[in-house]
């Protein structure tokens, strides 16, 4: 037989790779050729391959919908009626011509060995489907494979036969292999749009957990070794295939996260900011040196160490962004990971993970496992993870910390937010108004830079002038469904969290001072596919505590730039704490509203918050912006922009209870997060016996020369020549 699927490994990938490939991209990818036998017309090459002597190649249908598509040529499959997919895996022998490789190809598709391919895709096809990808539901490819009568029908009607086989799994990825987990415990992910069921993630096993562990630390000290110009390649490589996918990364957002199309784009962007930084690492992880930091030959350099395998825990809010936060500059600095998406939105990270696979990260160096609260815990306890990355709430990321560090591992977990966005009265009102919409709404206030709190300084006269704009602008906005263009507001990620957003807004609306401006509950889009989704719109609540009026401020550190005191009982944010819609992280697209008389009140309130992730100010005043920004105990300021997110030159730098750690995510910080510093102190005498010149003589008080002939006993500092090294060296 002339052909043979070199791994079960690669077959995997390339059927997770293919499955995963919207016609769209396919088409033009780079160095796939595209010309073009009869049958090359009708099929896609979606990926070429080549290992060792094995040349892999698999197709897939164009029209593979079974309703539309037109016949495959009918030499090509025994049955030309219902096909619905085409897997063709050859090997020719090497050089062989196109029209060679086909033969091979319909050789093996009607023979018995490719079973396991064909499981493979179909089942990375089913996957593909809860990624809203063109392609046929399971029951048709079920129906179609076992009418073709081939093996590979074989194939579709064992893959199909479990009870739960019409919704598809998502692989986890583990040693480069994507593989199904054997887990008896899954999660659905649902649409948050229509409240349908996506697909399922495995709450993987614990020797799943292991096995990616062990993989991740195999894979380690040949990629620490690698030279890390040809680590930076391979995030060259897979920036490339991130940038050329971003559509394909943001549908699978847009699917299962609910987020606007636009949205999502900028969600995998965002991410693909710290992919570029990324490619740096050789600059970034560059140590430090200093010569001669002793006499006789010692100088000392300081370099910069990978810490072996790192993980990283993801939240359902940035599926794209956030998994691009952690692993690019994990890799890039020499680090294997073990990365646990948030299981409500794992589409886009598996993505990611097998695009990083195919630029050429080596099997084990990127991990994907599935799973919540167990596979949390495994990642802090694992002895063989080095460190933990989490972004998440303030819950389960205080917990993460506490136990990773007390399992002796270096942790950075960023939590949640209470963003506070301050407009003075010489503010732009409607610039101010409209950047503050979009910050408290915009993915429907699921961001953790937020805006959801606006203060307001002045008077009634600016309160009112704030009310009409934000209510205008919030009202404006249209609440639906992601994937409409026209849509400005999705829905929110499960009913449970808007479920508690609803009633967060309705047990502040019961106590005396609340008002609610904007009502957003009931607001949804029109359809009856629609019926399930988690909508809330544009929520304005104004907030007016008796307390306000009276001793707002106290806690200021008043004029005369006298930085401004945190306070815990700054009156003004005791008397908010009543309200919910204050209190809590709503997380929803909900913006409470607050009036305070002055600058120094509004700094106050803004410093009295547990939280500092971010705050804006809006002023046209440079001297009043300059203090709001020196003053404001918050790690990330906006002077007149409300979402100030830094790119990943700097580093994401949320203070106070927004952040546990001490080194944030990405940029320099990053770098240091994923690499920890060892200096080597080295002698290196000139031996000066070695041309036949004279002895070196050493040392201001040195009675002869010292160490001898090569061996590493002399003293380094100055001392008689019998001396034992160290016993003159002071340090700890
Ligand atoms: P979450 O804390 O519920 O989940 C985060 C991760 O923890 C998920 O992977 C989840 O599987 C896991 N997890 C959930 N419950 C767990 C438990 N009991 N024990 C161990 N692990 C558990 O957060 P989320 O709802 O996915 O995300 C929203 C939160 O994330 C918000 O609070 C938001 O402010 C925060 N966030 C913060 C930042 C930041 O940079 N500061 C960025 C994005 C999101």
């Amino acid at each position: 037989m002339s052909w043979k699927i070199e791994t079960c490994r690669g077959v995997l990938f390339l059927a997770f790779v293919a499955a995963a490939c919207p016609a769209t991209t396919r088409r033009k990818r780079p160095g796939v050729p595209c010309s073009t036998p009869p049958l090359f017309d009708r099929l896609h090459l979606l990926r070429l391959g080549t290992h060792k002597r094995t040349t892999s190649l698999l197709f897939i249908h164009p029209h593979i919908d079974s309703q539309s598509s037109p016949p495959f040529p009918s030499d090509c499959l025994a049955d030309p009626e219902t096909p619905t997919l085409s897997l063709l895996v050859a090997r020719p022998s090497s050089r062989g011509s196109r029209e060679r490789l086909v033969t091979s190809a319909m050789r093996a598709f009607t023979s018995p060995a490719p079973l396991a391919a064909a499981r493979a895709l179909l089942r990375a096809l089913r996957f593909q489907q809860s990624l809203g990808a063109n392609v046929a539901n399971a029951a048709n490819e079920a129906r179609a494979s076992t009418a073709s009568g081939s093996g590979l029908a074989v194939a579709a009607t064992r893959s199909f036969s479990s009870p739960t086989a019409s919704i598809p799994t998502v692989p986890m990825l583990i040693n480069g292999e994507l593989v199904e987990s054997k887990t008896t415990e899954w999660a659905t992910v649902h649409d948050p749009a229509t409240g349908r069921p996506l697909s399922r993630v495995p709450l993987c096993t614990r020797s799943e957990f292991d096995g990616a562990v062990a993989a991740a630390k195999a894979a380690f000290p040949a990629w620490r070794d690698t030279p890390v110009s040809q680590r930076q390649r391979v995030l060259f490589r897979l920036h490339a295939l991130v940038r050329d996918r971003t559509d394909e990364l943001a549908g699978a957002i847009v699917r299962e996260q609910g987020k606007t199309l636009a949205d999502a784009r900028g969600d995998v962007f965002r991410g693909l900011e710290v992919v570029e930084a990324a490619c740096a690492a050789g600059f970034l992880s560059q140590g430090e040196a200093l010569d001669s930091v002793a006499s006789g030959g010692v100088d000392c350099r300081s370099v910069r160490e990978p810490l072996g395998v790192a993980a990283g825990v993801c939240p359902f809010n940035f599926p794209a962004m956030v998994p691009l936060w952690m692993f690019p500059l994990a890799v890039a600095t020499g680090n294997a990971f073990v990365l646990k998406p948030s299981e409500r939105v794992p589409g886009a990270a598996v993505l990611l993970a097998s695009y990083a696979q195919e630029a050429g990260l080596p099997p084990g160096v990127l991990n994907v496992v599935h799973g919540g609260r167990d596979a949390v815990d495994a990642v802090c306890d694992h002895p063989d993870i080095a460190s933990v990355s989490f972004v998440g709430s303030d819950r389960v990321g205080r917990r993460v910390y506490a136990r990773a560090a007390a399992a002796g591992k270096r942790v950075q977990a960023n939590l949640g937010a209470k963003n506070h966005a301050v407009v003075l009265a010489d503010a732009d009102a409607g610039a101010a108004a409209a950047a503050i919409a979009g910050a408290a709404f915009g993915a429907a206030g699921q961001r953790c830079m937020a805006v959801s709190v606006a203060v307001v300084v002045g008077g009634e006269a600016e309160a009112a002038r704030f009310r009409a704009r934000i209510v205008a602008a919030g009202a404006a906005l249209r609440v639906g469904p992601g994937k409409d263009a026209s849509t400005d507001v999705g829905p929110m990620i499960t009913p449970g969290a808007r479920d508690r957003a609803v009633a967060i807004v309705g047990a502040t609306e019961g106590i005396p001072g609340a008002e609610v401006w904007l009502d957003g509950r009931g607001r949804r889009p029109e359809g009856a596919e629609f019926d399930g989704g988690n909508w809330l719109g544009p929520t304005v609540v104004a907030l007016s505590p008796a307390q306000a009026a009276v001793g707002a401020g106290t806690g200021s550190g008043g004029g005369g730039g006298q930085a401004t005191t945190t306070t815990k009982t700054d009156p003004l944010a005791a008397a908010l704490a009543a309200y919910p819609v204050y209190a809590d992280e709503v997380f929803g697209p909900v913006l409470a509203v607050v009036r305070v008389a002055t600058l120094d009140q509004a700094i106050a309130l803004v410093n009295a918050n547990e939280h500092g992730n971010g705050c804006a100010v809006f002023t046209r005043d440079g001297g009043a912006a300059r203090r709001f920004s020196r003053e404001a105990r918050v790690g990330m300021v906006g002077v007149n922009v409300a979402i100030p997110v830094p790119l990943p030159f700097f580093s994401f730098t949320g203070w106070r209870g927004s952040m546990a750690g001490d080194l944030h995510m990405y940029g320099r910080a990053g770098v240091q997060f994923f690499t920890q510093p060892k200096t080597v102190t080295s002698r290196w005498e000139w031996d000066e016996t070695r041309d036949g010149a004279r002895l070196l003589q050493r040392g201001v008080s040195a009675g002869s020369a010292a160490g001898g002939g090569g061996g590493d006993g002399g003293g380094v500092a100055a001392g008689g020549a019998t001396r034992l090294p160290g016993l003159d060296r002071v340090g700890a």
